[in-house]
């Protein structure tokens, strides 16, 4: 059995050829693979009902036969479209559409496919190198000040000896006869819907149109090896646990083209005393009961390593947060405080006296 057509594109069965037409455009460029949906049954399905219910014959077999209809007598018996693979189509990535329309359908399907597909055609024109991602743990003290690493990264690189053209060093390149020096291989295959034509990046010389005549020994001719790489890593200040750097470049190397980036996820450690909020550093401190009734003067040790004198008043409760202005993170906007909440530390035990004086407090009222 196959879908309901007309349900499929949403129009009447009494539809002109244009009311199809306009239908189909609008969901075949919703439902485009390219446009995010990523639904590619969806868009399938929908230009499988158009590619019947735009041809005059196979729609009226389709209305005389209703949902039974088998696509005609084409090869493939139940499928209107033959052997063709969409999803093949679509793994590809490279593909131009030949505008001059498929033999079955005249110009509409190639305008409207030509329409949608170009904008894919011309965005992967150039190679580029694998994307690489890391995890990176870094202590809470350097996440808020920032810091540098060095990390040894394997990745494929281009080759040190050839400086990536693949050919022995002294030695001379000359023109790939593969593709004939353009570095890209065309394949022209037909379908029901028209001229794929489908273009690769060159194998033989991976798209640099020239092949070496004497092939680098290091790199047997790749102008790329995997090897270890020393990767210099800038972090800046204020990051914060779970972002991500992204090093442009930094990535797999391709012979011709451009390399990939690297991302660097930051995972930062928890530290015993401050944690981060927003752009304020949060820290508890024990005070004494009797500092907690009298106030004081306490010296705490900051995160840069610096005593810092805060004054406590006397009965500050631990809910009235004390704010030490400009002791916070550094972001972009300035620094944020540093936020102090009391905890008063209640005595293990009291000694007989003083027991003596709390029973009087007691009697107080306190
Ligand atoms: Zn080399
Ligand atoms: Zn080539």
């Amino acid at each position: 059995m196959t879908k309901d057509y007309y349900n499929v594109l949403g129009v009447d069965r009494k539809a002109t050829k244009e009311d199809i037409k306009k239908a189909f455009r609008k969901l075949a460029h919703k439902y485009h693979p390219d446009k995010g949906g990523t639904d590619e049954a969806k868009f399938k399905e929908i230009t499988e009902a158009y590619s019947v219910l735009s041809d005059d014959k196979k729609r009226r077999e389709y209305d005389a036969y209703g949902q039974a209809f088998a696509g005609g007598s084409g090869p493939a018996g139940g499928n209107p479209f033959g052997g063709f693979d969409f999803n093949d189509m679509f793994r590809n990535g490279n593909f131009e559409f030949s505008t001059e329309g498929g033999p079955a359908f005249g110009g509409d399907f190639g305008d409207i496919f030509g329409d949608i597909f170009s904008g894919r055609a011309a965005r992967q024109q150039t190679p580029r190198g694998r994307d690489i991602s890391i995890d990176l743990e870094i202590a809470f003290k350097d996440a808020i000040f920032g810091t540098t690493r060095n990390v040894l990264i394997a990745k494929v690189s281009t080759c040190d000896l050839c400086r990536g053209s693949g050919a022995k060093p002294g030695t001379e390149l000359e023109k790939c006869s593969t593709c004939n020096g353009s570095g890209r291989v065309h394949e022209t295959r037909n379908s029901i819907l028209g001229q794929f034509t489908t273009v690769r990046v060159c194998s033989a010389c991976e798209g640099s149109g020239k092949i070496p005549k004497e092939k680098c020994p290091e790199c047997r001719g790749h102008g790329t090896r995997r090897k270890q790489e020393e990767v210099h890593i800038r972090i800046p200040s204020g990051i914060d646990n779970g972002e991500m750097i992204r090093m442009q470049g930094k990535g797999e190397a391709v012979k011709t083209g451009i390399a990939g980036d690297l991302y660097v996820k930051i995972h930062v450690k928890p530290h015993p005393q401050f944690r981060r909020d927003g752009g304020n550093l949060v820290m508890s401190l024990p005070v004494k009961l009797t500092d907690a009734l009298l106030g004081t003067t306490v010296s705490i040790e900051t995160l840069e390593g610096k005593a810092l004198e805060v004054k406590i008043p006397p009965m500050k409760r631990a809910e009235e947060l004390l704010r030490v202005g400009g002791k916070g993170i550094p972001l972009e906007g300035g620094r944020g405080d540093l936020i102090i909440r009391l905890e008063v530390a209640l005595p293990q035990k009291l000694s007989g006296k003083a027991r003596k004086v709390v029973d009087d407090l007691k009697s107080e009222g306190l």
